[in-house]
């Protein structure tokens, strides 16, 4: 079963490797930079879900490496969760050039992986980092109806059934907000302390 598991994330890895179904993989191969798969415990109750790769993500292949994962790493570490502990991964799997928002055919081109990442690692809650991570899950999970500007929903627990299963999506603000608003860092603490329930 571990070996299954293993087999078939190994293989979303080497698919996005080489997925061609946008430019970013040329912008990739152009700027010698890394694919971000995602990182964590393959058996992760939680798991989050960010934008896409920065800079720093996109130069080492993992994924909140630079300012964002540390505040990500702060916030984890305010709720006693090891970062090893969950699953941590973007929509996106390459950087957008400049850091500019995901394209529409961009997400439609790379969200087939997190979709498979979602159903092999099958966590009990899923955060979305930010507000493309939270439409996007939530339209996913079909809680098209009550999304509402992050301002309104941040840290509310949405739960759903699939195939008889019950996940709980949260969405949450990214952390880089905390990077140029230390209010934020305040509500952002806040918010994660929901998820001691779930560790
Ligand atoms: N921002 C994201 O959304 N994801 C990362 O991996 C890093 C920064």
């Amino acid at each position: 079963m571990m070996k299954d598991l293993e087999t078939d994330l190994r293989k979303i890895k080497d698919e996005v490797i080489n997925c061609k179904k946008c430019s970013l993989y040329q912008d990739r191969i152009e700027g010698g930079f890394y694919p971000v798969i995602g990182e964590g415990n393959h058996q992760a109750k939680i798991m989050f879900v960010g934008e896409a790769p920065g800079l720093q993500e996109a130069k080492s292949g993992r994924p909140f490496c630079g300012a964002s994962g540390r505040i990500l790493d702060e916030l984890l570490n305010s709720v006693s969760i090891k970062r090893e502990d969950v699953y941590i991964t973007n929509i996106l799997k390459d950087r957008p050039p400049k850091n500019r928002d995901p394209q529409k055919e961009e997400i439609e081109a790379r969200v087939p992986y997190l979709e498979r990442q979602i159903e092999l690692i099958k966590p009990i809650v899923i955060c979305s980092l930010g507000r493309y991570a939270m439409e996007f899950l939530m339209g996913k999970f079909g809680l098209e109806d009550v999304i509402e500007p992050i301002s309104k929903i941040h840290g509310k627990v949405f739960e759903v059934e699939i195939v008889s299963q019950s996940i709980k999506i949260i969405p949450l603000y990214h952390p880089a907000v905390a990077t140029y608003n230390p209010n934020m860092k305040e509500i952002l603490q806040k918010d994660f302390q929901i998820l001691k329930k779930f560790k």
